[in-house]
């Protein structure tokens, strides 16, 4: 067994002070991923530091149309925010498909940008791992790896980013507000999350003791017509095979403005640039939803396990697309 000591931030300066301090030291949020972590000896913090007393939790509806949220709003608040749920459906679908009821009324939006992932071999402290342990191996690789990514792969790591409402926030533009000893940076969120390449086991540019505070997502109004897809092997209190975040406008049957991104199937929640690009001019038709899908999966490396995911994607984003055609986002 193994002693860790606990203490409460006041202030965000006090938090982070104590967390830069000492290397050993993790911020603790709502802990359903750090404790989960904790007791499967993945990680191993000698200090945890309690944020949940610091003013992080509000929800804003900006003047400007945007959105600002607090690192400590609960996932269901979130879900539930009417501002949010009018004007970012996407969104509130993303959450209300994640995790459980239970789960959602504990879990952060700052802790779920910083989930891990949820490879078994990384959870198994006995496994190769070079997200766990820096030039290992990768048992995913040649093992189970049904569940793992095809798109942002290397040849260190193929797991799977696992975040739902991150996929939403990716297609929408959304920064991340971050503190730390040195003052203040804004991050878009795309480029928070980073590509395993060579390194699997830097997944963010934090520094030790930055502390996210909040995350901004612009006014979209065409996020008032998004929806959020979620495809998986049951149908609650799971994660995502593949899924698909889809804002969309459609003048006299031309798309005219679009965001997608994918779940489920990248190393990070994966924008779809390629098929966003394509898609603008082209008829809101299932034949243009197919074609740009194709496109978007071409890069794809399927393992042994999940070459099924190539043609998920391709039906998620089609099924998502025609969706959000047809009903305006409103399911
Ligand atoms: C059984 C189960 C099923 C799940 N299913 C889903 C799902 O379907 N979809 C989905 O999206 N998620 C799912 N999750 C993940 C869940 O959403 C995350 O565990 C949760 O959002 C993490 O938030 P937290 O507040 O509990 O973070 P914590 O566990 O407290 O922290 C997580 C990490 O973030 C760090 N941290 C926390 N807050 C901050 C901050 N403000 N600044 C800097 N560092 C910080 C901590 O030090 C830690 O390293 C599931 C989790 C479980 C256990
Ligand atoms: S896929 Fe990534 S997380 Fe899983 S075993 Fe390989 S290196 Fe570790």
């Amino acid at each position: 067994m193994r002693p860790v000591s606990y203490s409460r931030a006041t202030d965000v300066a006090d938090a982070i002070a104590i967390v830069s301090a000492d290397p050993d030291s993790a911020f603790l949020a709502g802990g359903t991923t750090e404790v989960d972590l904790m007791r499967l000896n993945v990680v191993r913090p000698g200090l945890l530091v309690d944020i949940n007393p610091l003013p992080l939790d509000q929800i804003e509806e900006l003047p400007d149309g945007g959105l600002r949220i607090g690192a400590l709003a609960r996932m269901s608040d979130v879900a539930e925010a009417p501002g949010v749920v009018e004007r970012f459906p996407v969104i509130a679908q993303a959450l209300v498909l994640g995790a459980s009821p239970q789960l959602r009324d504990m879990a952060s939006m700052g802790g779920n940008m910083l989930q891990r992932v949820r490879c078994n071999y990384f959870r198994d402290a006995r496994s190769a791992c070079n997200k766990r342990e820096p030039g290992s191996g990768c048992a995913a690789l040649e093992g189970v790896n049904r569940g793992h990514a095809i798109l942002g792969t290397s040849k260190h790591c193929i797991a799977t980013h696992p975040s739902d409402v991150a996929v939403a926030l990716v297609a929408l533009d959304a920064v991340v507000h971050i503190q730390g000893s040195h003052g203040e940076r804004v991050i878009p969120l795309d480029d928070f999350f980073l590509l395993p390449r060579d390194t699997p086991h830097i997944e963010h540019p934090l520094e030790h003791g930055e502390l996210i505070v909040a995350i901004e997502i612009p006014a979209q109004p065409v996020a008032r017509r998004s929806l959020y897809l979620k495809v998986r092997d049951r149908e609650s209190y799971e994660f995502a095979l593949a899924s698909a975040a889809v804002a969309l406008r459609v003048d006299d049957g031309v798309i005219g403005d679009v965001r997608l991104a994918l779940g489920g199937v990248g190393t990070k929640p994966w924008r779809a640039r390629r098929a966003e690009e394509l898609l603008v001019g082209e008829p809101a038709e299932r034949a243009s939803f197919a074609r740009v899908a194709r496109e978007e999966l071409a890069p794809a490396v399927p393992r042994a396990m999940n070459e099924f995911k190539v043609e998920l994607a391709q039906r998620t984003i089609v099924r998502a697309l025609e969706t959000a055609a047809a009903t305006g986002g409103q399911r």
